[in-house]
């Protein structure tokens, strides 16, 4: 079959004089001083329920952007009806027909919708230019792109025939509905949960994080823009409990596509256990989660590398990634070089602040649940004996939930934070002997339950080897001279195991996969 053949969508400079650069800041104004007014998106309704919650800037949380609607019971009911109405009718449409709404979608994000995407990704969720620029403008599209040459890709796929039989595969949707719950660090993330659900035909109950809520809506008006029949995407807010126990009550449920915290999705899959014997089909259950990502040094790793991979690998975004640095193993011999190196960067960014002012390397971190969660751990690293502040460790959510880029050196391979999700600006590092290495291979891969990504530096090529060989587990993205971040779609397919997740590969055919139930028809001439 023919697609447009999928290409990464450029990514702008945003550059002082750039055009860009004035319409983002321009729109980024334009959201900062009108109030929105976020309704639930059920069928062709849009649904105030008077119940509102406030929504504003990390980085500025006096200022009130606009509210959203909570649904109830009832509306969380009704977005499955109308899932369940608009199904067949969905399912109906050749996968051509579903693949060019999805298409068009991408070019809305690339063209008209950029710095919308772009201006409400910094402002609610507090993400510089470039860090929006990659998310909600570049990722989303690759998603929408990549996934439709997967598409072609899934729906050519045909087994042999012989003769006076005719075998061909039909790739149904799943009978019922998919629920999808997304995060707030990733505008595309939360994009592409609920459409590579539907680009395979399904109809989809989508819940947003409270804190993405705002771009979610401008997803919302670019996906009916580009066509998007009602009802196939019904997106709803609310209770996060009540939600998820009304959408797993109901006997059509048959898949759920999360991203979020290792806790969460536990509960979920518990829930789903629970209440199997009431669904129709056994549901397909599909996570990322969690990560407690690694950086090891070898002694033979260039400091300048190494450090660089931890300053950009543990605090671009925030460290607000799945995938972010947040334990990091230092051979003696080169550890002090190379601290000198990520303090000297850090000292180079300036003060976290607002996305508005082009410069920020560091805005805020999302709430102040995340801010006072970080400056507890921040603090008992200053009080710890085994544990010491080697950088930043300031800070201040007077205005914004701001902190600073922290280093926390410790001399105990098992402290709380080599091991504990943070989610945020804080990095851990442990010094080894360099004749541990081996040893140290082993602590890497024992210390923290998950498996998300993790990076090797290393000049000698026997020991990338050895630890590609004892880290198998401990990543499912594993990078070898580089950051354990930044993953791009259609070129390093994204996701972990253990606790970090079902590892089905976001943006690749093996997640379109999951979300079709093949039927083989056999026919006999
Ligand atoms: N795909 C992103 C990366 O490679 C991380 C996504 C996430 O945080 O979930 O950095």
């Amino acid at each position: 079959f023919h697609v447009p053949t999928a290409i990464n969508e450029p990514v702008k400079s945003y550059a002082p004089g750039t055009p860009e650069r004035e319409e983002v800041l321009k729109q980024y104004k334009a959201f900062y001083d009108s109030e929105v007014d976020i309704p639930l998106y059920i069928g062709s309704e849009e649904i105030r329920t008077g119940n509102t919650r406030p929504m504003s800037p990390p980085h500025d949380h006096k200022h009130i952007l606009g509210h959203y609607h909570l649904a109830e019971k009832t509306h969380v009911e009704q977005a499955i009806a109308n899932c369940l109405e608009a199904r067949e009718a969905w399912a109906d449409l050749t996968w051509e027909q579903r693949c060019a709404i999805f298409l068009k979608a991408a070019e809305l994000i690339a063209g008209p919708y950029r710095q919308k995407m772009n201006a409400a990704t910094m402002l609610a969720q507090s993400k510089n230019i470039y860090q929006a620029e990659i998310d909600s403008a570049c990722e989303i599209v690759d998603f929408l792109r990549f996934n439709v040459e997967y598409m072609a890709q899934i729906y050519g796929e045909q087994p042999e025939s012989s003769e006076g039989v005719w075998n061909r595969v039909e790739y149904r949707p799943l009978e019922g509905f998919v629920y999808a719950i997304t995060p707030f660090n990733f505008t595309a993330i939360a994009g592409n949960l609920p459409a590579s659900a539907a680009m395979m035909g399904n109809v989809v109950v989508w819940k947003p994080s409270d804190s993405q809520i705002y771009s979610a809506k401008v997803i919302v008006d670019v996906f009916k823009e580009a066509g998007l029949p009602d009802g196939v995407i019904n997106v709803v807010y609310g209770d996060p409990v009540m939600i998820s126990d009304t959408v797993l009550d109901s006997p059509d449920f048959t898949g759920i596509h999360f991203t979020g915290s290792t806790t969460v999705f536990k509960n979920l899959w518990k829930q789903i256990g629970n209440n199997i014997h009431k669904y129709k089909t056994y549901p397909r259950i599909v996570g990322e989660t969690g990560g407690k990502d690694f950086i090891i040094a070898h002694p033979t790793a260039k400091p300048q590398q190494v450090a660089t991979a931890i300053s950009r690998g543990a605090f671009e975004f925030q460290g607000q990634k799945c995938s972010a640095a947040s334990r990091v193993y230092l051979p003696k011999s080169t550890a002090d070089e190379i601290l000198e190196l990520v303090k000297k960067d850090i000292a180079s960014f300036n003060k976290p602040g607002s996305p508005e002012d082009m410069g920020n390397f560091i805005t805020a971190v999302i709430h102040e649940g995340s801010f006072d969660k970080l400056a507890k751990y921040i603090d008992k690293a200053k009080a710890d004996d085994n544990a010491e502040i080697i950088a930043g460790g300031n800070y201040d959510k007077s205005e914004g939930y701001f902190i600073e880029p922290t280093v926390i050196l410790t001399t105990d391979p098992q402290y709380e934070t080599m091991y504990t999700e943070l989610f945020g600006p804080v990095v851990t590092v442990y010094v080894y002997e360099d004749k541990d290495w081996g040893e140290t291979l082993k602590l890497v891969d024992g210390t923290s339950e998950y498996g998300l990504t993790g990076a090797v530096l290393s000049g000698d090529r026997y020991s990338i080897d050895e630890a590609t060989k004892a880290l198998q587990n401990a990543a499912g993205n594993f990078y070898i001279n580089d950051k354990p971040t930044g993953a791009v779609v259609g070129q390093q397919p994204f996701g972990g195991a253990r606790a970090s997740g079902t590892n089905d590969k976001a943006g690749s055919m093996q997640n379109l996969l999951r979300w079709v139930s093949p039927r083989l028809i056999k026919e006999t001439f």
